[in-house]
């Protein structure tokens, strides 16, 4: 099978068999983002998509989990996704979970209709891309939707019966919005109540908007002890149940993992032995910038 272009998945499809519906991402406008900028946004033929899936149903004797990539696959057009997820079933029919990466751009053009009819034929878990719930912030970084609309694009997956899955960005506020940004992210989550929240840390690529940013003394980078703090900040304003909280990355200075209903002091008291801990300091000598 050959991918177009650089392929990503969330962490948790590390396993999964990556299939790509679309190419690119509609958007590609965030001064953060990196991941599709060499690629004009389109949807592929559902044939090419089909002949992919009949590639790896021959290499592979068993597939538990499917990613449609690219960005925001959901993009896509209810009928052709339908198609595909129920050429799934019938090819795969062990397959238990097929996930997507979404945004509310796209989610506000599917009617709940639509998004239970997802569900039903397998659609399982959509990742939303928050990175912060400041209004501000989203501004700056050109996401191009207000925390109000990611409200209610994460509500209409939830109701739908859809898992979510919210990733946000530590340290994308900067120095200047860092407090903002943790408060704000915590707000929209407990409003979302999404079944899986995703830290990332801020990683910024020289081909990136931000970079630029970044060069010109616009933009401050937060250091490891200060990101420690903005997710104490976000963790402890978090009033999610049923929620699972990881911020187990590459890009993160410390792994944290558990359930918000049980863990979450537990998770502070990590975040507080890293803050009086030296091993923080050493991690950041890792970070490119
Ligand atoms: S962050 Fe998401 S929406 Fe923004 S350009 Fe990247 S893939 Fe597109």
């Amino acid at each position: 099978m050959n991918y177009e272009g650089s392929v990503f998945r969330p962490p948790s499809e590390a396993r999964s068999l990556i299939i790509q519906v679309t190419i690119g991402c509609s958007h590609n406008k965030c001064t953060f983002c990196y991941m599709y900028k060499e690629k004009q946004f389109r949807v592929r033929k559902i044939e090419d998509v089909k002949n992919d899936l009949d590639e790896s149903r021959v290499r592979y004797r068993e597939i538990k989990r499917i990613f449609l990539a690219d960005g925001d696959a959901l993009a896509l057009k209810t009928d052709k996704l339908k198609e595909i997820l129920e050429y799934i079933k019938l090819i795969f029919p062990e397959c238990e979970r097929v996930g997507i990466y979404t945004s509310p751009q796209n989610i506000s053009k599917k009617s709940e209709d639509d998004l239970v009819l997802l569900s039903s034929l397998g659609l399982g878990i959509a990742y939303l891309g928050l990175e912060s719930g400041s209004d501000t912030v989203l501004e700056n970084v050109k996401k191009g939707v207000t925390s109000a609309d990611m409200i209610e694009a994460g509500k209409k997956v939830v109701e739908a019966g859809i898992k979510l899955s919210v990733m946000v960005i530590s340290g994308l506020g900067g120095r200047e919005l860092w407090k903002e940004h943790a408060i704000e992210s915590a707000r929209v989550l407990n409003e979302i109540k999404p079944n899986y929240i995703g830290l990332l840390t801020l990683l910024v690529e020289p081909e990136t908007e931000m970079f630029k940013q970044i060069r010109a003394g616009e933009f401050q980078l937060l250091k490891a002890k200060e990101v420690l703090l903005e997710t104490k900040e976000l963790l402890t304003r978090l009033n999610v149940n049923a929620c699972t909280f990881r911020s187990n990355h590459a890009s993160n200075y410390l792994n944290l993992a558990g359930e918000l209903s049980e863990d979450k002091e537990r998770l502070l008291k990590q975040i507080d032995d890293a803050l009086l801990g030296e091993h923080v300091l050493n991690i950041e000598t890792y970070r490119r910038l």
